[in-house]
């Protein structure tokens, strides 16, 4: 088996692997990037493409977490991982649940100073900006909607830069950080996944990978690392330490933002290039409206989500847009790594309070897209009937049920906790996994609860902190 040595091992290159590889390399250590999937150029595929499904996807888009409902969810699985194919919405951490989550799991340095801290540096240095010129469609209409119902709403800032021509271009974690990290001596290994960390007693002393050699043919290696940091997002990274014999506080408490969607026609062409940076935050942080890709895939995927794709309803694709309610929700789930097979089992439990929530989210969603000047609402809800105005919408409160309903995430978070209360947490305040003297989590996983707001700047802040702790530490 070929091996290779580093000082430091860093698991995954998305929104917490890129910050944590950039940052230690910034300040001189060595560090080796371990990426499962490809490199891909961010220019080379159109965006929310089926192309960019299949190339950049975890099983091409698909996989679900079980349970009664079970909840489709989205992974990336390419050089700069999820941030490649999300929205690139940006919200920092909301200062009180920080403060909720600070008291709940004891961490510590978790005050909004220190966030918010680096969570300007982060955003000075990426690029977070909010559109130049008058948002899309299929954005205003979600303003309008709101404005009309004198609900709250707001448009979020994205992790975008624009040109003098209004010209945007997301910043992905493979346009920044990770040339970053490369620029500054690391090297990124793409095609090679960690099957397995090894070691002895409180020390990990490297990783066993499946490799991929320039000419495509696959081969065994070990990665020697004096300092491991995973960062496979919050299903890869749990099942990596269950795989290696590490269990204890690792892999419960999964958290998610349950998600039901509207595909909503009008009486006229909306948008379909970008996806809406406006969201009526009324209701939030427990249940948030807002706007979901919509090429004719996502439409028809929409559509057949009501359980009956009438073909016809396709022919003026262009008219529809598909938008979303979700909720932060009270279940919880787990990942559980399965011997021999290479994905691991996820399953959700929803409580009889959180699919309450989701009806009443359709039901806000419903009324605010009809305010906007929607002509007929199809949400995803098997056997729902399709709606055309107000008064048509109080079905909905019983027709979501957990047998009907189809619901969806991209919102991952929490399988391994991070804070002082060791009953509690699987890491301490800054990632460093209990009993382990040298292995670090640094993503998704370590959020105590799921936000509430998109996750990526919390996720980045938050590996930018523990990246610093690590350096002043060792
Ligand atoms: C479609 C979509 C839209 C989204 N929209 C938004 C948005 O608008 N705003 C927002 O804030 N958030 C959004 N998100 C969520 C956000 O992108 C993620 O929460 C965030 O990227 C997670 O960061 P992470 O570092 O934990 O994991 P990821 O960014 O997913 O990175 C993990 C990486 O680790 C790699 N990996 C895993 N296991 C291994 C292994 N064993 N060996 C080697 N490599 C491994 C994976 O291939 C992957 O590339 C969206 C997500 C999706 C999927």
């Amino acid at each position: 088996m070929r091996t290779l040595d580093t000082e430091i091992l860093v698991i995954g290159s998305g929104a917490g692997g890129a910050s944590t590889a950039a940052r230690l390399a910034a300040a001189g250590r060595q560090v080796v990037v371990v990426e499962e999937g490809p490199w891909v150029d961010p220019d080379a595929i159109e965006p929310f493409s089926l192309e960019e499904m299949v190339a950049k996807y975890r099983h091409h888009g698909s996989s679900a977490a079980l349970g009664n409902p079970p909840i489709a969810y989205a992974e990336g699985r390419c050089v700069g991982g999820s941030t490649e194919v999300n929205s690139g919405l940006w919200h920092r951490l909301p200062p009180a649940l920080a403060e909720e989550w600070r008291r709940t799991y004891q961490i510590e340095a978790f005050t909004p100073d220190v966030l918010d801290g680096y969570a300007e540096l982060i955003e000075a240095d990426q690029g977070v900006s909010y559109v130049p010129a008058a948002p899309p469609t299929s954005s205003a209409l979600l303003e309008r909607g709101a404005t009309k119902l004198g609900w709250r709403s707001v448009e979020f800032p994205r992790v975008f830069r624009y040109d003098a021509a209004g010209r945007g271009t997301k910043q992905t974690m493979a346009r920044t950080l990770v040339p970053k990290a490369v620029a500054a001596g690391s090297t990124i290994m793409p095609g090679c996944r960690v099957l397995k960390l090894v070691g002895r007693g409180s020390r990990i002393t490297g990783a066993r990978c499946r490799a991929t050699r320039p000419d495509g043919t696959p081969e065994d290696l070990l990665v020697r690392a004096e300092h491991v940091f995973v960062c496979g997002g919050a299903i890869q990274s749990p099942a990596l330490l269950q795989r290696s014999g590490i269990r204890r506080g690792i892999g419960g408490g999964l958290k998610l933002h349950p998600t039901i969607k509207i595909a909503a026609r009008f009486p006229h062409p909306v948008d379909h290039d970008d996806v809406p940076m406006h969201r009526i935050t009324e209701f939030a942080p427990n249940l948030t409206i807002g706007g979901s890709a919509s090429r004719r895939a996502h439409v028809a995927l929409a559509l057949a989500d009501s359980g009956a794709l009438d073909p016809e309803a396709l022919a003026d694709w262009e008219h529809v847009s598909v938008y979303y309610a979700a909720i932060r929700s009270e279940g919880a789930g787990r990942v559980v790594a399965v011997p021999g097979v290479a994905s691991p089992l996820v399953t959700y439990r929803l409580t009889e309070a959180d699919v309450s929530r989701l009806a009443r989210g359709l039901v806000h969603l419903g009324e605010a897209l009809l305010a906007a000047g929607a002509t007929e609402l199809v949400p995803s809800v098997i056997g729902a009937p399709t709606v055309r105005r107000v008064e048509e919408l109080a079905p909905w409160w019983d027709a979501v049920t957990r047998t009907q309903s189809n619901l969806m995430t991209v919102h991952l978070t929490s399988s391994i906790r991070m804070g002082e209360t060791r009953d509690r947490t699987g890491t301490d305040s800054f990632g460093r996994v209990w009993g382990y003297e040298n292995l670090r989590v640094n993503d998704a996983s370590l959020l105590p609860d799921a936000p509430g707001v998109n996750p990526q700047a919390a996720i980045m802040t938050i590996a930018a902190r523990n990246a610093e702790q690590f350096l002043a530490s060792t």
